[in-house]
C-alpha cells in the first residue's frame, strides 16, 4: 500500500452527547462544592464553537543564512518581524488549531517537535494541528540540512526555537478561546498571479544546466519568443473569518492566497515578505488594529508551486523602490478580503473534524549516468564570476549525488481538517496550482483550499504531465518525490475528505 492509514489514531472522536452531559452534570456538582469555579461552569453549561488567535514571534537574530536563493547569505537587517500566526477553534470538546509560520519552510523535525509540546500542553493531537510556512524567502532557515533524508539529526538552535515558540502561540490562542462564530466568504484577485512557466518558440528555450534542452522555461524574462505559460493560476483569496458571538469584535481571519511571495526585499534583510504585511493591514481595514485581546490575520500559502508575481507576458515595468510591490500586492489582496468579508453570514455551528495520513513515496535517484555527469561537474575547478551558469550546474550536482545516497521511499504527512461546511487541505511541497483547483473541484467539501509546505517541506511538487514539460520545478533536486507524487497525495487527500463528509 502507497499510502498507509496511520494506525495509532486517524480519526478524532467525539463524545457521545449522552457521555457530555454526564461530565457536564459531574462539573456541575464539583462546582458545586468548590468556591471560585462557577466561570469554568459556565463554560462547560455553554457549548458551541469557541475561538482564540495569537501571535508567537519568530524572527531569528541577525547573522543567520537568508536561504531564498541558491547561495545563502548572512542577514544585516530585520525589516519587519516574522511570525507563527495561531488560530485555535473548539467545538463540543474537539479542537483543531492552524498555525501559519513567516518561513521559507520548515523541517518535519521542527513540526514534530511544535507538535509534541502542543499535545502534552494543549492537549490538541497531531492531527488536528495544521502547520504551514509562507514561503517567505527573506528568512532564515528552519529546513534541515540533510533535507534528503528522514533520520533525524537533531533540531537546531533556530529549529527548536521555531518548535517552542508555536507551541507558545497555540497555548496562548487556547488560554483565549472565547463563544465565537464564523463565516467564509471568497475574493478573486488575478491580477497578481502568473504562471511562471512558458512554452517558448521552437529552438528559443537555453539549455538546462545538465546540458540538455527542456520544453518550457521558468522564468524565462519578456521575449518575442514566448509562446504560452504551461499552466493555470488559482486567484481566488479563500477567507475564514472569526468574530466574538453576537457581533462582537474580530478574533482571526484566516485567508489563502496561492502565490509565490513578491520578494523585492533589502539586500540581507529579513522580512515576512507580503504576507505580513496583509496580516497588519487587513486588521486597519476591518478596524480592528487595537484590539485586546489582539487581531490576528493569517495568510497561507495555497498552490503556487509554479505561480508568481512576474508577468511575462509584457516588458517590466521600472521597478520602484524596494518593498513597493510587496505593499502593492498585499493593498490589493487586503482589500479584496476586506470588501468580500462585508456582509457575511455567521454562523456558531461548525463540525470540526482532522485526519492525517503517512503517505509513503519514493524519492528520486540519479541514473548512472546521471551520477557520472554529477562527479564530473563538481571535479572540475569552480568558475568565479559567471553566475547561475557557473553556480547551478555545481548545485545541481551535489544534490544529485545527496539523493544517490538517500531512503528510496519516504513518509510524508498529508492532513485535512474540516470546519463546518469548509475543509483545508496540507500538503508539505510546493504545490502547483492546477493541483489546487483540481481539489477544489473534487472535494465534497465547499468551500476547499489548500496549504502548501505544511508539516514538513518535500521539494516541488509537479504533475506528471509538468514533469514531461521540464524546467526548474521538476529538475530531480528541484523535485525529489516521484513523477506520480502529486496524483497519490491528491488521491490520499480526496479520500480523507469524503470519509469526513460522511458525518451530517
Ligand atoms: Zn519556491
Amino acid at each position: 500500500m502507497i499510502f498507509g492509514v496511520r494506525k495509532r489514531s486517524q480519526t478524532l472522536r467525539m463524545a457521545p452527547r449522552a457521555m457530555k452531559s454526564s461530565i457536564t452534570l459531574c462539573f456541575l456538582a464539583l462546582c458545586f462544592l468548590l468556591p471560585g469555579a462557577s466561570v469554568f461552569a459556565q463554560e462547560v453549561q455553554s457549548p458551541g464553537l469557541r475561538a482564540g488567535a495569537a501571535t508567537s514571534n519568530i524572527t531569528p537574530e541577525i547573522g543567520g543564512l537568508i536561504v531564498g536563493g541558491f547561495s545563502p547569505f548572512p542577514s544585516t537587517h530585520i525589516h519587519d518581524e516574522l511570525h507563527a500566526r495561531c488560530l485555535v477553534l473548539e467545538n463540543e470538546g474537539r479542537k483543531v488549531a492552524i498555525v501559519v509560520c513567516d518561513l521559507l519552510g520548515a523541517a518535519r523535525q521542527l513540526f514534530d517537535e511544535a507538535a509534541r509540546l502542543v499535545e502534552k500542553e494543549c492537549g490538541i493531537s497531531r492531527e488536528a494541528l495544521l502547520m504551514s510556512c509562507t514561503h517567505t524567502h527573506s528568512a532564515s532557515s528552519a529546513l534541515s540540512d540533510n533535507r534528503y533524508d528522514t533520520v533525524s539529526t537533531g533540531l537546531t538552535d533556530y529549529q527548536r526555537f521555531v518548535a517552542r515558540r508555536i507551541a507558545d502561540g497555540v497555548r496562548r490562542a487556547v488560554n483565549l478561546l472565547r463563544p465565537a462564530e464564523i463565516g467564509f466568504a471568497s475574493a478573486s484577485v488575478p491580477g497578481q498571479v502568473f504562471n511562471r512557466r512558458w512554452f517558448m518558440k521552437e529552438g528559443t528555450v537555453p539549455p538546462n544546466p545538465f546540458g540538455g534542452i527542456d520544453k518550457v522555461k521558468m522564468n524565462p524574462g519578456y521575449s518575442a519568443n514566448l509562446v504560452k505559460p504551461a499552466g493555470p493560476t488559482d486567484p481566488e483569496v479563500s477567507l475564514l473569518a472569526v468574530r466574538e458571538k453576537g457581533g462582537g469584535p474580530w478574533i482571526s481571519v484566516l485567508a489563502n492566497y496561492s502565490l509565490h511571495y513578491v520578494g523585492d526585499v533589502g539586500p540581507g534583510e529579513v522580512s515576512a515578505d507580503y504576507f505580513g504585511v496583509f496580516c497588519t493591514r487587513l486588521g486597519s481595514l476591518l478596524g480592528a488594529e487595537r484590539q485586546d485581546p489582539p487581531f490576528v490575520a493569517l495568510l497561507s500559502n495555497g498552490t503556487s508551486g509554479d505561480v508568481n508575481n512576474n508577468d511575462y507576458s509584457r516588458p517590466a515595468s521600472p521597478r520602484g523602490p524596494k518593498y513597493s510591490k510587496i505593499q502593492a500586492v498585499a493593498e490589493e489582496v487586503a482589500q479584496a478580503a476586506a470588501q468580500a468579508l462585508t456582509g457575511l453570514t455567521f454562523t456558531t455551528e461548525a463540525v470540526l473534524d482532522a485526519r492525517l495520513k503517512e503517505g509513503r513515496v519514493k524519492q528520486r535517484r540519479p541514473t548512472p549516468e546521471q551520477v557520472a555527469w554529477a562527479e564530473q561537474t563538481l571535479a572540475q575547478p569552480v568558475a568565479l564570476g559567471k553566475g547561475s551558469a557557473s553556480i547551478l550546474p555545481r548545485a545541481y550536482a551535489e544534490r544529485f549525488l545527496k539523493l544517490k545516497n538517500a531512503q528510496p521511499e519516504i513518509t510524508i504527512p498529508v492532513q485535512a481538517l474540516r470546519i463546518g461546511p469548509a475543509a483545508i487541505t496540507g500538503i508539505p511541497c510546493e504545490t502547483f496550482a492546477e493541483t489546487g483547483l483540481d481539489l477544489k473541484a473534487r472535494s465534497p467539501f465547499r468551500p476547499t483550499w489548500t496549504h502548501s509546505i505544511a508539516g514538513g517541506y518535500f521539494g516541488y511538487l509537479p504533475t506528471p504531465e509538468q514533469h514531461r514539460l521540464g524546467g526548474y520545478e521538476t529538475w530531480m533536486g528541484t523535485s525529489r518525490l516521484e513523477e506520480q507524487a502529486s496524483v497519490k497525495i491528491t488521491d490520499a487527500l480526496l479520500e480523507m475528505l469524503s470519509q469526513m463528509s460522511a458525518t451530517p
